[in-house]
């Protein structure tokens, strides 16, 4: 039996006071339900805007002596409707009332984009009856502004060690003298993992607009199919490649700490979602591939350098001309006497000129450094692949029976993922042809 569940309900999932009402029938389904963890209120139609949205841009205004006032109504409008709805005891005027003053004040950044959590997690205490605990006394930033685990652990495991149901808002937390700070954009994800470990759930759900994730984009593939259920692995290097629902650093503490996600629809509360485990050791049937996902817009610079191979340290002194620059490299695959190094078309730009000219000294007259843009590149990833051969052949051979011309591959010893460069004209195609070999 589950004893501790901590939720998490993200922005549309809580956009007004008909989507609460499904947040508690939610809550009323499973009594060991008993942590939430709400972001601001997100869109209630396409055209509306985000409340943190708002927030931003009240800050914005003020700081440049700007009236803020009527942008800050919108935001007030937002909790007073949900009050009013759910017949709420709260005075929520007095809050709002305290952000605006807050936001005049010259407040931070950060602490203006928090109130968005902060107020909706007073909101939904007082309609759930539950405690609301202030983030800013659980989560702790250093003083360089990284997350500070440790402190974070004890602080939160310690405000929420007599089990008493808890409302705690995300996205934020402070430094140790009391400066309210965020987490990037969508970081409540991170605060509910962080909930999770402190309380050590059985499981941190994760309620959204979607039933987890599919298993391509469908902008590009016609209804993908759902992922039932992924490792933390696999969705690291899934979400690596650019498939969003769950904040990339929420994985980190829940995995560390061994506990499950599982990804839900707030909209459709009885669909089982994506279930993401640690490493899925009973299954019956272990799909070949989770899922494909990619990303356009790559560089590779191309390093031929005669008896490359023998000059110890070259690899190292090619990327720390990059790191210089301050650049990420994406991939390294390497021959005899060439390396290529793989970087992000944007990133690179700003100082092109600068790098090549700064590798074309380590080759000088004994090689050459040659450019390619506008390659994409397409990570196919599946636990399943270790347990069976031939996917790699698989795949290849959809990719040329699609007459796509495959510009580089690397597939690390892991097994768990087969990346492949190719045109990006062929993006979309490549994805294609792979999802139908595997999936149908
Ligand atoms: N409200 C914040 C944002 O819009 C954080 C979150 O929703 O997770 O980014």
């Amino acid at each position: 039996m589950l004893e501790k569940i901590v939720t998490k309900f993200g922005g549309s999932s809580l956009a007004n006071a008909h989507q609460f009402k499904k947040v508690r029938n939610i809550l009323e389904l499973e009594p060991a339900r008993r942590y939430l963890v709400p972001s601001a209120p997100g869109k209630r139609f396409k055209e509306d805007e985000k409340v943190t949205d708002l927030l931003y841009s009240c800050w914005t205004l003020n700081h440049n002596g700007e009236d803020f006032n009527s942008q800050f109504d919108k935001v007030a409008a937002r909790y007073t409707d949900i009050a009013r709805d759910l017949s709420l005891k709260i005075d929520i005027n007095a809050h709002l009332e305290e952000v605006r003053a807050g936001i005049a004040a010259g407040n931070s950044r950060d602490w203006c984009a928090s109130r968005g959590e902060y107020l909706n997690g007073l909101l939904m205490a007082d309609y759930l009856g539950w405690r609301f605990v202030d983030s800013a006394k659980g989560i702790r930033f250093d003083e360089n502004g990284n997350l500070d685990e440790e402190k974070t652990q004890e602080l939160l495991s310690g405000l929420l060690a007599d089990g008493v149901s808890s409302v705690i808002p995300g996205f934020f937390g402070a430094r140790a003298d009391g400066e309210v700070q965020t987490f990037s954009r969508g970081g409540s994800d991170i605060t509910g993992a962080l909930v999770a470990r402190a309380v050590n759930a059985d499981v941190y759900e994760n309620w959204t607009d979607v039933s987890g994730f599919l298993m391509a984009d469908p902008r590009i593939v016609d209804n993908p199919a759902e992922i039932g259920s992924i490792t933390y692995k696999e969705l690291r290097e899934l979400s690596y490649m650019g498939a969003s629902v769950f904040h990339e650093e929420a994985m980190f503490p829940v995995h560390k700490a061994g506990i499950p996600t599982n990804i839900r629809n707030t909209n459709k509360p009885y669909h089982p979602g994506t279930f993401i485990c640690l490493n899925a050791p009973n299954e019956v049937y272990v799909p070949t591939i989770t899922g494909i996902f990619g990303h356009k817009g790559y560089t590779v610079i191309s390093v031929e350098k005669v008896m490359m191979n023998n000059e110890i340290g070259f690899g190292r002194r090619v990327l720390q001309v990059l790191e210089n620059h301050g650049i990420s490299f994406e991939h390294v695959p390497t021959g005899i006497d060439n390396m290529c190094v793989v970087v992000s078309s944007e990133s690179l730009a700003p100082c092109r000129e600068q790098v090549l000219a700064e590798i074309g000294e380590l080759v000088k007259d004994s090689g050459s450094v040659t450019v390619h843009d506008g390659m994409s590149i397409i990570a196919t990833v599946g636990r399943g692949m270790v347990h069976s051969c031939g996917t790699a052949a698989r795949l290849f051979s959809a990719m040329s029976k699609a007459r796509i011309n495959v510009r580089m591959i690397d597939q690390g010893s892991g097994e768990l993922s087969i990346l492949v460069g190719v045109d990006d004209k062929d993006y979309e195609a490549t994805i294609r042809a792979i999802y139908h070999e595997f999936v149908g």
